[in-house]
């Protein structure tokens, strides 16, 4: 039983993801349409389902498109029907959606937005976390308190270390760069800046990372306590 990810870069720094598994798959944050048509023409796939992992536009802006295009359904945030136009299936903590024959588990993490969610299947060890976990990184608490995001970061912590993490937003170097401020003796990090530093000068996406890399490299998960985590993110968020 196969399965692959190709990653979409789309609009300025997001990405969009296509996850087969077997002969179906599924569009993940579609920001914009025409580069995941692209993409699923080359590939001759037709995707049946559109996860959305908040409402922000840069991550439903092809929704529509794609929709009518083929048929594919929207499994979304429950509580995001009034912001995410034409959700088919609104999902909460804990459900579980089949693709094929994956399954996906949906964690919900407030913080970046109230709404927001992760998918995340523990066969396939791939998580889609939007802006909630990027790498090196973290989204910006825009509807959230930063207790609601530490508490939604330590989930996404204890996932498995091997769990591949694909994160909404190419943001990698200026992450890297901050967290290079908080933590200039950490080898792990500084050897993951550098890499990262090499894949962005080739014009390559520098994810997946993956949890067990997250841990070693990134400030915010790696904050003790939801008190020095805010003063983290606080601290990123006048930069
Ligand atoms: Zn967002
Ligand atoms: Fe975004």
């Amino acid at each position: 039983m196969t399965h692959a990810v190709h990653i979409i870069p789309t609009l300025d720094d997001n990405y969009a993801y296509i996850f087969i598994s077997g002969t179906q798959c599924v569009v993940i944050d579609p920001g914009e349409a025409l580069p995941v048509i692209k993409q699923l023409e080359f590939l001759k796939l037709t995707p049946t389902h559109i996860f959305n992992t908040h409402h922000h536009d840069d991550h439903i802006g092809g929704n529509a498109e794609l929709t009518s295009r083929y048929g594919a359904r929207i499994f979304a945030p429950a509580s995001e029907k009034n912001r995410i136009p034409n959700i088919d299936v609104g999902v909460r903590q804990g459900d579980h959606i089949t693709l094929g024959e994956s399954v996906f588990q949906v964690i919900e993490t407030p913080g970046h937005t109230r709404g927001h969610i992760c998918f995340y299947s523990r066969t396939r060890h791939v998580l889609f976390c939007g802006d909630t976990l990027f790498s090196m990184g973290c989204g910006r608490i825009l509807e959230g308190t930063p207790d609601e995001m530490w508490q939604s970061l330590c989930k996404l912590g204890q996932l498995p270390n091997e769990t591949d993490v694909y994160c909404g937003h190419e943001y990698t170097l200026s992450n890297g760069e901050f967290s290079l401020t908080v933590e200039p003796d950490n080898l792990a990090l500084r050897e993951r800046v550098e890499t990262a530093r090499d894949l962005r000068a080739l014009g390559l996406p520098t994810l997946p990372t993956t949890i067990g890399q997250e841990k070693k490299t990134n400030v915010f998960l790696r904050a003790k306590d939801a008190t020095e985590f805010a003063k983290l993110r606080a601290e990123k968020d006048t930069l």
